[in-house]
């Protein structure tokens, strides 16, 4: 068996025409236009790309973004005042605090401070609590952009068994509780898991976000599986890899994602459809997302 590669930019690409539509009509009907605040402190390199990325992504589909650039010797005080006025301000619908942020300041302060109706990270703790029940006002975009592939390749996740490689609060556990809101059986591994490959070897469906290269290899997949690889890795070669021996899993699974071009282009993409849906609610819409939405 050689795997179907699931074509991440192509999907990616479909959902942010879906997402210009979307503007569009809510443009039309309500004069309003989405606004997506982005908040970077200080100067990592990789987070100004990722941010760059984000606003670049925002123009393309109509999106209008507020750029917040801070030095990174700021406080947490003055980075909660910077939230609040961007909470209040009617044009921004979402806010999005690129993370690291510098060791000093409070993360979980900062991230709370988003009021919930704009916090399209999906980060703040009442959407995290959501994610639990199965009412999430805004999934995390990563895990959000991986079931989104599932559904477009039409893969069905009711009663198979997932195993999610990596349990972070950002990639890990929101995609295992999404997966299980959908009626999977889901079972999390993590750096400390003994003997990983009994794991993995019993997943339908196996979704990796570890960051580690070649973690999975072909014996440790069951054939017929579709694998998902969030996993992005610099290597010495300066080349991008996931966490998958994509050559040789490839060879044995049903479907695979390939990195670059698999679940990367869908999670800045989500980003876009959780800010269109946040101002269509704010305009009184009835929000395409919304069905899709329940987690
Ligand atoms: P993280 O470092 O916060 O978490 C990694 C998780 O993997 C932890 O739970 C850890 O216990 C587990 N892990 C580490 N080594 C392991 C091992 N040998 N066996 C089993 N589990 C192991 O990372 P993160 O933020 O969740 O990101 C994970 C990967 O996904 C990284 O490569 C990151 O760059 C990538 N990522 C990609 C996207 C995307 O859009 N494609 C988005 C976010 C993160």
């Amino acid at each position: 068996m050689v795997a179907k590669i699931i074509d991440g930019r192509q999907v990616a690409a479909s959902i942010r025409q879906e997402c210009r539509e979307r503007v569009e009509v809510l443009r039309q009907r309500t004069g309003v236009v989405p606004g997506l605040a982005v908040v970077l402190v200080g100067d990592n390199p990789a987070s100004a790309l990722y941010v760059a990325n984000k606003v670049r992504a925002c123009g393309e589909v109509g999106i209008r973004s507020f750029r917040q650039e801070l030095p990174a010797s700021i406080d947490t005080a003055t980075l909660l005042d910077t939230i609040q006025r961007l909470s209040a301000d009617p044009a921004i619908h979402g806010i999005l605090v690129q993370l690291p942020l510098p060791p000093h300041i409070d993360m979980r302060r900062v991230l709370s401070a988003i009021p919930v109706e704009k916090d399209v990270d999906g980060f703040h703790l009442y959407n995290v609590g959501g994610l639990v029940v199965g009412n999430t006002v805004f999934p995390p975009c990563t895990p959000y952009g991986v079931c989104r592939l599932l559904e477009h390749e039409g893969i069905p996740v009711e009663a198979r068994n997932v195993v999610v490689v990596g349990a972070s609060n950002i990639v890990g556990k929101p995609m295992a509780l999404m997966l299980m809101q959908r009626e999977a059986t889901v079972s999390i591994c993590h750096a400390k898991t003994r003997d990983l490959a009994q794991y993995t070897i019993l997943a339908d469906i196996l979704v990796v976000a570890a960051g580690k290269p070649n973690l999975i290899l072909p014996q440790m997949v069951k054939t017929g599986a579709v694998v998902i690889d969030v996993g992005i890795n610099r290597l010495p070669n300066g080349k991008i890899a996931g966490d998958v021996d994509f050559e040789g899993v490839r060879q044995k699974a049903s479907y695979i994602t390939p990195v670059p071009g698999g679940v990367g282009p869908m999670t800045v993409t989500m980003l876009l459809v959780n800010t269109i849906t946040s101002a269509e609610r704010a305009a009184g819409l009835p929000t395409e997302g919304s069905s899709r939405n329940a987690a």
